[in-house]
């Protein structure tokens, strides 16, 4: 379970966040919404720890991280909250030198520490799944912007991620990709990996969510079933 309670985060003096109370169910898929600029991939590196805040607390599983400060026990914090917690961004981020396999291979082998044979054994079998058995050669340059995705949906899950954000994983893609991706996630969720998905899209969130958020002006304004949601933002 992912919790946020009055998480407050500020560029510049000028307040993104404003006090977000939510809670993300384990094993559910909640899809965040809100117009652009107000703050959903900001809150998304928040509960990764990839952007510290100025006020609240970020729970995860148990683990709690408070507002920006340097103590020791803060990192460890940061640091477990981040081995459970996986992410996709927005632009995929793939190593552009090494191939899909490589790839989806690279953190286990280099942040675990586990043997090559077993992390290529495991990379495969998680391309496979993502419809790449074909592909695991490839260059990212080779491949087409769903594939990307997909590639990227494979790496962040060879860590084995208790929770997976993702950031708008089908704003780049055309219709017939986006179907692709929105049938991958859908198919992930089965599995009871729990998820937070950003995204523009009404089709997407219609038909994996099982409760969306709307935020608005830093604060959620509406949450629950995805079609009220949907229907509170347009
Ligand atoms: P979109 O739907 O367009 O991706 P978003 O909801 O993801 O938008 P964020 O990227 O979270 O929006 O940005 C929220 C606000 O914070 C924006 O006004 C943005 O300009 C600002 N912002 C984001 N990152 C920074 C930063 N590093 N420094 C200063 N301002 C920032
Ligand atoms: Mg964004």
């Amino acid at each position: 379970m992912i919790a946020l309670e009055n998480l407050t985060k500020r560029f510049d003096g000028r307040t993104v966040l404003d006090g977000v109370n939510v809670r993300f169910e384990e094993k559910r898929i909640s899809c965040l919404v809100g117009s652009s600029g107000c703050g959903k991939s900001t809150l998304l590196r928040c509960i990764n720890g990839l952007e510290r805040f100025d006020a609240g607390r970020i729970e995860v599983d148990g683990v709690s991280l408070g507002p920006t400060s340097r103590g020791g026990e803060d990192r460890a914090a940061l640091a477990k909250i981040r081995a459970m917690v996986g992410m996709v961004f927005q632009q995929y981020g793939l190593f552009s030198h090494m191939t899909a396999l490589a790839n989806v291979m690279e953190a286990p082998v280099h942040v675990r520490g586990m043997a090559r044979s077993e992390a290529r054994e495991r990379a495969s079998h998680l391309l496979e799944r993502v419809g790449l058995a074909h592909r695991m050669n490839a260059f990212p340059r080779e491949l087409s912007g769903g594939e990307q995705q997909r590639v990227a949906i494979a790496r962040a899950l060879a860590m084995q991620p208790r929770a997976l954000l993702l950031d708008e994983p089908t704003s780049a893609l055309d219709p017939a990709r986006k179907v692709e991706i929105i049938r991958l996630l859908g198919d992930l969720a089965k599995d009871g990996t729990t998820m937070i998905i950003v995204t523009h899209e009404p089709s997407l969130v219609r038909s994996v969510a099982d409760r969306a958020i709307l935020l608005r002006d830093g604060r959620v304004r509406a949450e629950g079933a995805p079609s009220e949601v949907l229907s509170s933002h347009e």
